[in-house]
């Protein structure tokens, strides 16, 4: 039986490396997997996953307003597809997590989703809250903080070195960067030794 997966993680926890790996076995088996990601991360440019370790995949990118459902169906339709891969499932809506349930329930099909847990703020992005409402399967990727312990809390670090805590969940742009902290070294705004 198909189901729905939600793997979540903190940044730089490797997760699109995982992905990447995932949708080559796939091709690797004659299989046929379909991968996407939200328009809404270009950080590598639309529409493409970049892992750290130097892979990358180019893959179509959904905007906010798309009906995944009918656009899997439609791929679905031209050519069977085995697995359905979501990249960045932290900025799904909440219809769109419906609509990969739907693609699970209705066409049959595996979705796994990949995604961050929490914000900056510490809190749940809209996507993730809705597939730990809906998913059949949830998986954390651990990654560790500098001083060694799991870090699942994602900072957002400003050019001084300081961590913010406050402000839109969406900044696109900005010279801000964002790295994965241990709860303890989050909440006192350590980012380093
Ligand atoms: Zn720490």
């Amino acid at each position: 039986m198909a189901s729905l997966y939600f793997k979540y993680a903190a940044m730089n926890s490797g997760k699109s490396t995982q992905l990447i790996q995932t949708h080559f076995n796939y091709i690797e088996r004659g299989l046929n997997p379909y991968a996407m990601t939200s328009i809404l991360h270009d950080r590598d440019g639309t529409g493409v996953i970049c892992a750290r370790v130097g892979l990358n995949l180019k893959v179509d990118a959904f905007e906010l307003s798309c009906n995944l459902y009918k656009l899997v169906q439609k791929k679905h339709d031209i050519k069977a597809l085995n697995v359905v891969i979501i990249d960045e499932g932290q900025f799904l809506t909440k219809s769109q997590c419906y609509q990969l349930a739907q693609v699970v329930d209705e066409l049959k099909i595996p979705v796994i989703v990949y995604g961050l847990k929490t914000d900056f703020r510490g809190e749940l992005f809209e996507g993730s809250y809705h597939l730990f409402c809906l998913a059949d399967k949830i998986e954390e990727l651990k990654t560790i903080c500098w001083c060694g312990n799991k870090a699942h809390m994602n900072a957002r670090i400003t050019q001084d070195e300081k961590v913010v805590r406050d402000g839109d969940q969406l900044e696109i742009g900005g010279n801000d960067r964002y790295i994965a902290l241990c709860r303890k070294h989050y909440t006192k705004g350590q980012i380093k030794r």
